[in-house]
């Protein structure tokens, strides 16, 4: 595998940053993940404005242009000739000595990216839908920042495996579902798609925009709030979205069936409709 590493194009083996990069000591960096079909990049624009979001909320300079980095995914896809799978991107604030404060102005922030072969249009999860288990949000209050710093959301996903389950949902301490591990979440409620509204609580899925939008389209009604747990569980249907499942079924939460057990109906729709409409949109 080809990845690109601060202005080179090297073979993994080579790929290496330094052991004083801030991403490494402080998880102090940021990162997208852009999903490829048919070697081509599905919601880019969107995963750009997210990046400088992210850079601009952290004061963290921007390691190119965007032209050069849509450059850098097209020349990533095209010598490793990927089809199918994703792009990885991650902005760290540079190398520096190890200090809580910035590191001094001009200090280089550092951009890796690399691909990874993945199948997303056809998965067995599809098929059969998630089990996701709950767990207490544990995440700091900025979740629409989208940093490396991915532990609790690896501890969620251990315990909910540990469970038996596929995924965990984040829970807040009212009650109220946040999102999956990686992923926003939905349930179907009295025939409407009920996902919560963006705040700082839950990251801003560029997939949960380009889905929200196609539901008018469709006449799905549709209603950003809060929804419990509770409400969850007696949900008629629920799915998830990310830059990789798309629109991914879930059929049970802690071991409670939804509707009749089976993937449902409005997930199957969303992701017909949004695979198909991303896909006249790639670049
Ligand atoms: N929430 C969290 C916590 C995530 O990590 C992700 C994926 N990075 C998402 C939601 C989905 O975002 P997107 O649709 O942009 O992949």
């Amino acid at each position: 595998r080809i990845t690109y590493v601060n202005g080179d194009y090297l073979p993994e083996s080579e790929a290496k940053v330094s052991i004083f990069d801030r991403g490494f000591l402080m998880a102090d960096g940021v990162y997208e993940v852009t999903t490829v079909i048919g070697g081509k990049l599905i919601d880019f624009p969107g995963h750009m404005a997210r990046l400088k979001r992210s850079l601009g909320e952290l004061a963290m300079a921007a390691p190119a242009g965007e032209e050069e980095i849509l450059a850098i995914h097209r020349e990533l896809v095209r010598r490793n000739e990927l089809d199918e799978g994703l792009v990885y991107l991650q902005v760290t604030r540079g190398a520096a000595d190890r200090d809580f404060a910035f590191p001094p102005e001009g200090t280089a922030p550092s951009l890796v990216l690399f691909t990874q072969k993945l199948a997303v249009l056809e998965r067995e999860t599809v098929r059969r839908g998630l089990k996701v288990a709950s767990v207490p949000d544990l995440r700091w209050a900025r979740r629409d920042i989208k940093t490396v710093q991915l532990l609790y959301p690896t501890l969620a996903k251990m315990e909910a495996k540990a469970k038996g389950a596929d995924d965990a949902w984040m829970v807040d301490d009212e009650g109220l579902v946040t999102e999956g591990s990686s992923n926003n979440a939905y349930i179907v409620a009295g025939g409407k798609v009920v996902t919560r509204p963006l705040s700082h609580s839950i990251l801003h899925g560029i997939t949960r925009g380009a889905v929200l939008a196609l539901t008018a389209s469709t006449g799905i009604e549709l209603e950003e709030r809060p929804f419990s747990l509770a409400e969850a569980k007696a949900a008629e249907e629920a799915f998830i979205t990310s830059a990789s499942a798309f629109v991914t079924p879930v059929v049970s939460i802690d071991g409670v069936p939804l509707g009749t057990g089976a993937p449902g109906p409005v997930a199957a729709r969303l992701r017909e409709l949004y695979i198909a409409e991303s896909l006249k949109r790639a670049i």
